[in-house]
């Protein structure tokens, strides 16, 4: 097959599709993919979809042929599951440390943030305080497709369709220091922008709250750091009123900041942390809440019954896999890799990216990183959005072999935890040469401010 045309992509202009198909991506090795005509791709995204040891993998294809065998399915309702299950279990809550006594599994990432808004609501409503239902979020945050998980994503063009978000669920802003006041002290930011938790739970009463949800740092948001000042404040707040801690680990668990989960990087000690892809590398759909012992003494020895299941939580081959991505992780030393080395070396080249004229903010923290695109960096003026710098330096990239994402004009990236330092310098030759190319169209159409910087990095 080479037409996609009567495929419904997620995420897709399909205006825009019509007639032209999608890029039917066929065979993957390591950190390359090849297309359906046979073109050699670098997915430097490989990792925000979380294929955090790479492609090919054989481990984990026998870790799955060998449950698929003994064991392909059994159900976790009615009291039974199965020993990959309660052996994955076990590990997480090993890896997530002794805040942490249990977990609940899911097939992804959207289904496990749906169980949090449950088991949240759940959790209070057991204490005597069921008006206790708000949930706060950031802008621009993304934390799934379904209702409940768009809802609490803060992104506009999703809540403009199918009527979200679902009540009492409701945003702050996201601590984006190069985007919103990059000649303020950065760690001053940090706690300004955590200070507008605190200013939102007093505005709705810090009896109405829940919970507060967010990514330790923001992946498909733009991958925006915050600053180190920003979480500490944010845990100081929580634990000031009583507020339970959601942090999503989609995309930060399992090793990319150099640290297992995110949130111990970054200092702070969430309730319930989801988590997805990342736990299989992507090769099958497994995701979860990691639940904290405040959370679970609550609903295991008082809330009675807790009706919520999927009839693919614990699925054993998934579990199995999960096992076997585990395995490799820490055979291969790859968490401490990202932190002691992939992880500094990529901020170093991220560095020397930021002479680009077209670079501003660049970013890297582990093995994620991002820049935002601007019409005069010097003068923190971005382009006009309709001009869609992104996604003409998106097409580039394509191009040129890289697969790259453009979040508006953030383009960011997530190799895989396995990247080596010599292909950390094969991509940012890629990156640079679409850097480039996207200079010299914005240049050719009069896109660029005056003062700008004019001279090309390369
Ligand atoms: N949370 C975060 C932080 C994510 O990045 C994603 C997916 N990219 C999700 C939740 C949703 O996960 P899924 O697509 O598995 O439902």
């Amino acid at each position: 097959a080479t037409d996609s045309a009567h495929y419904m992509h997620p995420f897709t202009d399909h205006k825009g599709l019509a007639g032209k198909g999608a890029r039917i991506i066929t065979k993957a090795d390591g950190i390359h993919i090849w297309d359906s005509e046979n073109k050699k791709i670098f997915d430097a995204m490989s990792g925000l979809w979380c294929v955090n040891v790479g492609y090919g993998r054989q481990e984990l294809v026998d870790a799955a042929t060998k449950q698929m065998q003994e064991l392909p399915y059994y159900n976790s309702f009615f009291q039974t599951t199965n020993v990959p299950a309660v052996k994955l279990a076990e590990r997480i809550v090993g890896l997530a440390g002794d805040n942490f006594s249990h977990v609940f599994f899911s097939s992804s990432g959207s289904e496990s943030n749906d169980t949090n808004i449950r088991m949240v609501r759940h959790y209070w409503a057991t204490l005597g305080q069921p008006e206790r239902k708000v949930i706060i979020s950031r802008n621009n945050a993304y934390h799934g497709s379904t209702m409940a998980g768009a809802s609490l994503g803060g992104m506009s063009g999703m809540h403009a369709q199918g009527g979200l978000p679902i009540p009492d669920i409701v945003h702050i802003e996201q601590p984006y220091h190069y985007g919103l006041a990059p000649t303020k002290d950065k760690d001053a930011f940090g706690l300004e922008a955590a200070g507008w938790l605190e200013a939102k739970i007093l505005e709705i009463g810090a009896d109405k709250v829940a919970a507060f949800i967010g990514e330790p740092v923001q992946g498909a948001g733009g991958v925006i750091i915050p600053p180190k000042t920003y979480w500490p404040e944010i845990q100081r707040i929580c634990d000031k009123y009583g507020i339970l801690l959601i942090c999503d680990e989609v995309i930060c668990g399992f090793g990319r900041l150099g640290k297992w989960f995110g949130s111990e990087l970054l200092g702070a000690k969430p309730d319930l942390m989801t988590f997805a892809k990342g736990v299989t590398s992507g090769y099958l759909p497994l995701g979860g809440v990691v639940i904290g012992k405040r959370v679970a003494d609550v609903l295991i020895n008082q809330g009675g019954e807790f009706n919520h299941g999927y009839t693919y939580s614990g699925h054993p081959v998934a579990c199995a896999v999960a096992l076997a991505n585990i395995d490799i992780i820490e055979s291969e030393g790859l968490v401490d890799k990202v932190l002691k080395e992939t992880g500094p070396y990529l901020a170093e080249r991220y560095a020397e990216l930021a002479n680009h004229p077209l670079v501003g903010g660049a970013e890297t923290c582990g093995l994620v990183a991002g820049f935002a695109l601007m019409k005069d960096k010097v003068n923190h003026i971005p382009f006009d959005e309709s001009l869609e710098v992104g996604m003409i330096c998106r097409n580039h990239s394509f191009a040129n072999g890289l697969i790259m994402r453009a979040v508006g004009d953030r383009m960011i990236i997530a190799p895989p935890l396995c990247i080596t330092k010599a292909q950390i310098d094969e991509m940012m030759v890629l990156i640079t040469e679409t850097l480039d190319a996207t200079l010299a169209d914005v240049t050719k159409n009069g896109w660029m401010h005056d003062d700008a910087p004019k001279v090309a990095y390369s």
